[in-house]
């Protein structure tokens, strides 16, 4: 059923509508849109927060299909796949019911940034840092290859935020930064 659901919505749209977008640099929104509406976008969030209450397993199918007709969403694995689930599972109270229900019903997205020219697959090597001063942090430093950040209302970041005295491994933390940020700048990677 979750199958037939989705690719029923994804074939309206189809292949020709993606291309479009793509080669004009616009985004499918009218496609993720309607995707959240239908509860597609958030089918792996918990229902309390709008979500399908399902898991990683049925949004994967849900991204398969939308990808087998042609408009692959790679926004369904950053957004909902990684970091709706690191909020549903590890973040406040107010930060579940700030940014769940939106994400749930595809009304905004949010980036993943960990990855940094320096440090890819060794996410331990990261040197954006996160520093407390008084009541927020300051976060400094560079990422690269951000899926999404052009459309995203939010990025989640991963920052350092100290060493591991038993490891002498970096600290990672988790910040989730508003993209119209001051002193956040966004460049497209050159091709
Ligand atoms: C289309 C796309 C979208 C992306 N979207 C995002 C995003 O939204 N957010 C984000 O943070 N990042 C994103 N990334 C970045 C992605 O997570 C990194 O490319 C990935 O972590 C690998 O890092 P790297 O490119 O620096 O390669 P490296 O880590 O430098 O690896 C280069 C090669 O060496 C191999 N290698 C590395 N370490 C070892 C080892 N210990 N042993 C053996 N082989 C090894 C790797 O398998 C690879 O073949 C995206 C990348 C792509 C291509």
């Amino acid at each position: 059923m979750l199958k037939e659901a989705v690719s029923g919505i994804a074939k309206k749209y189809g292949h020709s509508y993606f291309v479009k977008k793509a080669k004009s640099g616009q985004k499918p929104k009218e496609l993720w849109r309607e995707l959240g509406e239908n509860g597609f976008t958030g089918v792996n969030l918990p229902v309390e927060y709008g979500g399908g209450g399902m898991g990683i397993t049925e949004l994967a199918i849900a991204a398969k299909e939308v990808a087998s007709v042609g408009c692959p969403l790679l926004m369904l694995v950053a957004s909902p796949t990684i970091c709706d689930t690191i909020i549903a599972r590890f973040g406040t109270t107010q930060q579940k019911e700030k940014w769940l229900p939106r994400m749930a019903s595809g009304e905004m997205m949010m980036s993943f940034a960990i990855t940094e020219p320096d440090a890819g697959s060794n996410s331990h090597n990261i040197s954006t840092k996160a520093t407390k001063d008084g009541d927020i942090f300051r976060l400094n430093g560079s990422k690269y290859f951000i899926s999404g950040v052009d459309e995203a209302e939010a990025i989640l970041v991963v920052a350092n935020t100290g060493v591991d005295e038993n490891t002498g491994r970096g600290q990672l933390s988790l910040f989730i930064v508003d993209s119209d940020s001051k002193g956040l700048e966004k460049h497209l990677l050159p091709v």
